[in-house]
């Protein structure tokens, strides 16, 4: 996931966030102060082993579907705490079952456990040397997202619901998730992209039985130890889209001979931003088209038979999406056949539904949340990133969150994004994400 947050924006929403938790009623305690306080002191005993763990996965980051070492990791902690564990679902990914002391609900807890193909820049002692092949190349790889900070909380929080297990009111499951990102996806012989990340996750039963799964994403981008999150849609859905324009090859030097591809398909990217522009009702939800590459040609004299180019969108709304997608067709296809081309789109293999955080369980984690945090949660604005949760979400209802945590020493506004080679974190946030996940799967087991 990428975040897309400018100071400016950000100021506002940290503005309004202080207006509003003045405001508010003091929230109700539905977790008691002494579970809250149990699950403190087991948190902030396991920091150390959390940094431990970071630094180890940082150090050996592997790329989405790629995750055999972090996913051995994860298992051995889970089976070493008790737990029935299940590997190799949906890919990679490893599911530990906290059956309770108690009898009760079924809560999940998520992380994503893949890197990215990005060469680290920090200079960090742990720093990431790894190579791996990524779509038949050699790259270098770097957790770049954060994923590393996520399982090691995950694990925290494991370790610290295992200590409590006998007042446990029910049943908590661990989800380590692979290919976030996206997996390095290749069609099968009938041309369909299997399924990767969240979504072969739930396909091969993860969410059975569960009637609720929490997520938090690390950020270098909100102050350190503050939790940003917004009911409703918080981050867009995002579609890959390409498009394919053919027409007839000729010598450059007499374009009436030929159908040129080169400028219909310069037509369609300009054509394509009135899709948003001048054909979406933007005053429900916001919007994005870009196209990201564009590739045809192999000299300067030739007129290509074909382009191709791909790009991405990003909605906030399913309705808005699903009209976003038709108008792309008809805008491409239209423009397209004004020169006697052809253009043909394909949506995919990325399809992520919008992350969008029901009303009803987010009003109902929010006194839990706002407890854990010492009060330090905000309302952040709406986000053009993606995250494949909203699979999970698409299933039960979910809540996710951001986790502000720059690297110490470092301005929030300014401090290097997710994804970046210089991305890096402030460890002192590992307990309180590890604190945030517990709490709020235990007030969701306690509440009525
Ligand atoms: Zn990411
Ligand atoms: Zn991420």
């Amino acid at each position: 996931m990428r975040l897309s947050f400018t100071p400016s924006t950000l100021a506002s929403a940290l503005l309004a966030s202080s207006v509003l938790t003045l405001t508010l009623p003091a929230a109700a305690q539905s977790l008691d102060a002494a579970g809250f306080q149990q699950i403190e002191t087991a948190v902030n005993a396991l920091a150390p082993k959390m940094v431990a763990w970071r630094r180890d996965i940082h150090e050996h980051p592997e790329l989405s579907g790629q995750e055999e070492r972090t996913a051995k990791l994860v298992a051995a902690h889970l089976r070493h705490l008790g737990m029935e564990v299940q590997t190799g679902v949906g890919g990679t990914g490893v599911v530990g079952t906290l059956r309770g002391g108690l009898p009760g609900k079924v809560v999940a807890l998520r992380a994503d456990m893949d890197a990215l193909p990005v060469e680290e820049k920090t200079g960090l002692p742990f720093a990431s040397k790894q190579k791996a092949q990524y779509h038949g190349k050699e790259v270098p790889v770097m957790h770049a997202c954060g994923h590393d900070a996520h399982v090691a909380m995950l694990m925290g929080a494991a370790e610290a619901l295992a200590g409590m297990r006998a007042r446990l009111p029910g049943t908590v499951k661990f989800i380590f998730q692979p290919a976030e990102e996206g997996a390095p996806v290749v069609p099968d012989s009938n041309g369909k992209v299997p399924s990767f990340g969240a979504k072969s996750m739930v396909e091969a039963g993860a969410l059975k039985d569960v009637q609720a799964i929490y997520g938090l994403h690390i950020t270098s981008n909100l102050p350190s130890g503050v939790v940003g999150y917004r009911s409703g849609p918080l981050m867009a859905g995002s579609d890959s889209l390409s498009i394919q324009i053919d027409g007839r090859g000729g010598h450059g030097s007499s374009p009436w001979m030929a159908v040129d591809p080169v400028v219909a398909s310069s037509q369609v990217v300009l054509g394509l931003q009135t899709v948003v522009s001048r054909q979406l009702n933007i005053s429900k939800e916001p919007a994005v088209i870009t196209i990201g590459s564009i590739h045809g040609g192999t000299r300067y004299n030739i007129i290509p038979d074909s382009v191709e180019m791909l790009g991405t969108l990003r909605t906030f709304d399913e309705e808005m999406r699903a009209e976003a997608m038709k108008r792309i067709v008809t805008t491409a296809e239209s423009i397209a056949a004004s020169s006697g081309a052809k253009a043909r789109v394909t949506f995919g293999p990325v399809a992520y539904p919008v992350t969008t955080n029901p009303a009803a369980l987010t009003e109902a984690s929010l006194p839990a949340l706002r407890e854990t945090m010492g009060g330090k949660v905000m309302i952040i604005p709406k986000v053009s990133g993606s995250e494949d949760f909203s699979e999970f979400q698409k299933v039960v209802p979910g809540f996710f969150y951001f986790l502000g945590a720059p690297q110490q020493g470092q301005d929030f506004a300014k401090a290097p994004s997710n994804h970046s080679p210089l991305f890096d974190i402030d460890e002192a946030q590992l307990p309180v994400g590890a604190r945030s996940l517990a709490a709020l799967a235990v007030d969701f087991l306690k509440r009525p």
